[in-house]
């Protein structure tokens, strides 16, 4: 059909929790850029499209806002994942709703192609009913998807009721057994989710399992390079047709997928300029998570101990929950020479990608290592949710670019101290130093011209614009 392949519609789903939103939104950028016929519209809550970048008016990039699934007057417990489940029960038909009010505004453009976070199994039924391609994004590591996608295997094989029972659950039982899957994971490294539980979140991801295999083509932030096993794995599975890891997307898309107003408030990269080479820790725990108060404490006074200059950036609803006086201790308040800066939103893929940042403490959230792998900054995990701790185990055992935690946590001060001086000032942490710089070459060259990534983004151009079959 001659009219569809020059016009296609490419409608896009995005998962509005977490930083996955800003992900999608750029590899639809990307899209949209090399298919100037194409109209691309894309659909998050309201709240989400507001804090992303879009192009100018006059592009082929169009947001919609979706119903969010809070009900009015609702009052949040502070649970991270109740807004997430909220959200859960208000789709499909909060996407299916705003997909028709988007093929009106387009003079009754039919759709094309669905593109969606991977999240939305249910859009596998919605593209089946109008015989169109369903292309899902993962935002997060191959390895965690690989993880999830054998949810059924996982669950039959640690029998997880009897696990908790003989306290095997505490055992290193490593995921070997999983396909492709790196032999250094154990079943504590995993996510939750894969697991158990019976809320929406945990149900979604496991239906993910189910439906993947509908996909037309399957996509990463992530690299062939960088998850050679898994990569092999799923490319050669017959769990889908096609996959196509086509980042890491902040290599590629150099303008911000959140807010170009929010890019550097506090005058951080200022801050930072004339400082010793890889001389100072960078912090931040993403958008969604806080450590609580005890493990602050813990940082805060390991950062004070050794005196190694910071820039750490906590969103200012947490920011009382620093120790009392370490503001005012630091200096922070006060001029260009103080020890520490703490700010509430920093310019983070540039600080990383600075020669004088030396260490990322990070909760390990996806797009946070891709950045750091992409500037070759080693890190110190401190995970909290979902994949975080399969990507915290991924730096630390098998990629071997930073260091673990102690008890896993950040309140032992001796710990953080411990883990802060092995990769800022020892032999060790110069061997993290050099894997990660080369992960960055690796990742440098997948993105260049006919990388992996690149010829792997030209299969999904063509996929997602390719005229509906008859
Ligand atoms: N980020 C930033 N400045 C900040 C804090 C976070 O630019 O001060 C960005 C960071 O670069 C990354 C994202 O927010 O792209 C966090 O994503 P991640 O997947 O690591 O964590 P999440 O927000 O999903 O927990």
């Amino acid at each position: 059909d001659h009219h569809h392949h020059h016009h296609p519609h490419v409608v896009v789903a995005a998962f509005p929790h977490g930083t996955h939103a800003g992900p999608l939104l750029s590899l639809t950028r990307r899209l949209a850029a090399a298919a100037p016929n194409a109209t691309f519209s894309f659909f998050s809550t309201s709240k989400s499209n507001a804090s992303l970048n879009f192009p100018a008016a006059a592009t082929n990039v169009t947001p919609y806002d979706v119903d969010d699934g809070v009900p009015p007057n609702h009052v949040f417990s502070g649970h991270p994942l109740e807004p997430v489940e909220l959200f859960i029960k208000a789709t499909p038909h909060n996407f299916t709703k705003a997909f028709q009010e988007a093929v009106s505004r387009n003079n009754n453009k039919k759709i094309s192609c669905i593109m969606s976070d991977a999240f939305f199994w249910f859009l596998a039924e919605v593209a089946a009913d109008i015989n169109v391609p369903w292309v899902p994004l993962w935002t997060a590591a191959s390895t965690s998807l690989s993880l999830h996608l054998y949810t059924d295997l996982i669950r039959q094989t640690i029998a997880p009721d009897d696990a908790a029972a003989t306290g095997k659950m505490e055992e290193s039982l490593f995921m070997s057994f999983v396909p492709g899957v790196p032999s250094a994971l154990r079943l504590q490294d995993i996510p939750a989710e894969v697991i158990g539980g019976d809320h929406a979140f945990p149900a979604m991801l496991h239906k993910m399992s189910h439906f993947i295999a509908r996909a037309t083509a399957v996509t990463v932030n992530s690299f062939d390079d960088l998850e050679p096993s898994v990569t092999q794995h799923l490319k050669s599975s017959n769990l889908f047709p096609t996959f196509l890891p086509v980042g890491p997307f902040n290599l590629i898309d150099s303008s911000p997928s959140n807010n170009n107003l929010l890019h550097d408030p506090h005058a951080c990269l200022h801050w930072l300029a004339g400082r010793e080479p890889a001389s100072v820790a960078y912090i931040s725990f993403g958008t969604v998570m806080t450590p609580p108060p005890p493990e602050l404490a813990g940082l805060a006074e390991a950062l004070e101990a050794i005196g190694a200059p910071f820039i750490w950036s906590i969103p200012d609803r947490a920011k009382h929950n620093l120790p009392q006086g370490f503001l005012e201790r630091i200096g922070s308040t006060s001029d260009d020479r103080s020890q520490g800066k703490v700010v509430s939103w920093a310019p983070q893929v540039e600080l990383l990608s600075h020669e004088a940042v030396g260490v990322f403490v990070s909760h390990g959230g996806w797009n946070s290592v891709m950045e750091s792998v992409s500037g070759g900054v080693p890190l110190i995990c401190r995970p909290f949710l979902g994949d975080q701790r399969t990507n915290a185990r991924l730096v630390s055992h098998v990629w071997g670019i930073g260091a673990d935690l102690k008890d896993g946590r950040l309140s032992n001060k001796e710990g953080v101290m411990e883990a802060l001086e092995r990769v800022l000032k020892s032999e060790e942490g110069k061997l993290m130093r050099a894997k990660i710089k080369s992960l960055k070459e690796l990742a440098k060259k997948a993105v260049s011209p006919d990388g992996t990534s690149a010829n792997n983004f030209s299969q999904l151009f063509n996929i997602v614009t390719s005229p509906p079959s008859p």
